[in-house]
């Protein structure tokens, strides 16, 4: 069958692959622990799922308008702004169904056929398949695993010219939990303000951060007429299913995204913005708890990993993530995920899920019951012991 070549180059996300797989396993009597998928392990709070479903019997399940409804973009606006320390207006605040929609959108206003795009590798995949299809050029920028996995910023330096149109950003990170320091955001504004560049910050992991906050591009001098922000519901208020997310842009922008709203997804459910308003307006302890929870976990994993012999684990700032290095056993990070899967019973990611700078690597969601964690410990370290 003959497909449009912005369709071509799409590839199946290699969570989901690997989560049929381990679920295959399961079908079969075996089990699994599942470290694969990235999302809370926790439900959605309570309070935002009662207002949610008390929203659907109360009528709220007709079209609002495609940007989000007034409320929840002034909502939306208010708290960006004060936790940001910026002043942002709901005119700015685009709401979509899911952080990924604007992520998608922005870039296809902004992208033109032939214009190149950096981003992080290893990073989400979305980045690499939303600028193909908008027909950009994507330009892999390598991470730095000693710090932090920032971007190598001798590597953005060479890759970043006037052929850049847009820059993607992610902190925290995912894959790798990574927190981008100031001096690296710095960095990159600079680059942005000599040759015109647009950023696309991706700060969806932005409230789940350990042991200092992750600092936003948008605060830099110059930096919101050229910045978009990419952040959303799922992942602070264990809201992956609701579909909840939202873009901050210059207004003019932000009209244009909403255009491609209107001509495709149309809005977002109606009482999943009535949620998503209790869950911003709501008590917000519940994030931080979760949060603390989370650090907890991040502990353990990454003091039981860097115990195992020839294991190197970074600790992550933010994201639910672990990205370790496996280097050492002299395997592909594909070969070793599956070897882990067979062996440990452990569903976890290889490095190149997220691009093949991510070789060497593996990902760990602990967004895990910390049994889990403990458990998929000793089974990992029994199976790479076996390796030698
Ligand atoms: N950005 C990053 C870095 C993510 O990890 C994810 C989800 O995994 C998203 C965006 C998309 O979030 P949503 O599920 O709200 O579309």
């Amino acid at each position: 069958m003959n497909f449009a070549d912005r369709v071509n180059n799409l590839e199946p996300k290699g969570a989901y692959h690997m989560l049929a797989r381990a679920q295959a396993m399961e079908a079969a009597g075996r089990e699994v622990i599942h470290m694969e998928i990235g999302q809370p392990d926790i439900a959605t709070f309570d309070n935002v799922a009662q207002v949610g479903m008390r929203a659907i019997r109360e009528g709220y399940t007709r079209y609002t308008p495609s940007a989000g409804t007034p409320e929840l973009r002034q909502a939306i606006a208010k708290d960006a702004s004060h936790r940001r320390g910026v002043e942002i207006t709901p005119e700015q605040v685009v709401v979509g169904p899911g952080a990924k929609t604007a992520l998608f959108f922005p870039t296809l206003a902004l992208v033109q056929p032939g214009d190149e795009v950096l981003y992080p590798d290893p990073g989400f995949p979305t980045y690499a398949a939303m600028i193909e299809v908008a027909g950009g050029t994507p330009v892999p920028v390598p991470l730095d695993e000693e710090h932090g996995f920032s971007f190598d910023l001798g590597a953005f330096d060479r890759l970043v010219s006037y052929r850049t149109r847009l820059i993607v950003i992610n902190s925290p990170s995912n894959p790798t939990g990574g927190v981008m320091s100031p001096t690296a955001l710095e960095h990159i504004a600079g680059a942005a303000a000599q040759h015109d560049i647009w950023v696309l910050s991706d700060e969806i992991y932005s409230r789940l951060v350990y042991d200092k906050p992750a600092a936003s591009i948008i605060t830099l001098p110059g930096m919101a007429g050229r910045t978009v922000i990419c952040d959303g519901f799922s992942k602070t208020y264990a809201m992956t299913g609701w579909r909840l997310g939202y873009g901050i842009m210059p207004r003019d922008l932000a009209e244009r995204v909403g255009l491609l709203l209107t001509h495709s997804v149309g809005c977002t459910a109606s009482f999943t913005q009535v949620a998503g308003l209790e869950a911003i307006n709501g008590p917000q302890e519940q994030v931080e708890k979760v949060a603390a929870e989370y650090q907890r976990r991040r502990d353990v994993l990454v003091n039981g990993l860097n115990e195992i012999p020839g294991v190197k684990c970074q600790t992550p700032g933010g994201a639910f993530y672990v990205f370790p290095n496996v280097k050492t056993f002299g395997k592909s990070s594909d070969w070793l995920a599956n070897f882990l899967l067979e062996e440990a019973g452990v569903a976890l990611l290889s490095g190149t899920s997220f691009g093949a700078n991510g070789e060497g690597y593996l990902r760990l969601c602990f967004a895990n019951p910390m049994r889990n964690i403990q458990t998929a410990l000793e089974h990992i370290a029994t199976a790479l012991g076996r390796l030698g």
